[in-house]
């Protein structure tokens, strides 16, 4: 059986919906198959790491206070439904001055690696923008992308991306790596 490292996790549109810069936790709400699709998941994972993009933060738009909520409620419900994860890393640059852990950069997941001893040739991706595909690609990761949020709109612009599966959302992934097995 496949056996993934860590299962990193892109999060507005692969985990939640993106209505854009959510600025409250009221605003926050996970798909209602996400909860479901991370148990499943699990079984090809040894863990779970959120790595986002936050330039809202950058723009004005989110309070960091408000995203610390945020993070403080998604670190609960991991936790809550004995789902193993690492952290959650993000980036608040602003996209005109983003340094290189705003995604597509490497650098939250080379972040993530040296925090916690992470194989990333051993990991994959998980997201619904290209930016999320290019650092899995670039750094020898397996990819997924969800046609959930930007995916319909990010499968159109790959280009000469390729990456390792399609999935209608998060919950058909795990049918895609299930599918890929044997
Ligand atoms: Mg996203």
């Amino acid at each position: 059986m496949k056996k993934y490292d860590t299962i990193f996790l892109d999060r507005d549109g692969t985990l939640n919906p993106d209505p854009g810069y959510i600025n409250s936790l009221d605003d926050f709400i996970f798909y209602d198959f996400t909860l479901e699709a991370l148990k499943q998941l699990e079984i090809f994972g040894d863990n779970f790491c959120i790595v986002t993009n936050q330039s809202g933060v950058g723009r004005g738009i989110i309070k960091i206070d408000e995203l610390s909520r945020i993070n403080n409620y998604i670190l609960d419900q991991f936790y809550v439904n004995k789902l193993p994860l690492l952290g959650i890393y993000y980036c608040t640059d602003h996209p005109d001055n983003a340094t290189k852990y705003r995604k597509p950069g490497v650098g939250m997941f080379n972040k993530a690696s040296i925090d916690n001893s992470i194989d990333l040739k051993r990991s994959i991706m998980i997201g619904d923008s290209i930016s999320d595909i290019q650092p899995g690609v670039k750094l020898g990761m397996d990819t997924m992308l969800v046609l959930t949020g930007k995916g319909n709109e990010s499968r159109s612009k790959l280009g000469e991306i390729t990456p390792t599966y399609f999935a209608k959302n998060l919950l058909d992934g795990v049918k895609q790596i299930k599918g890929s097995d044997s």
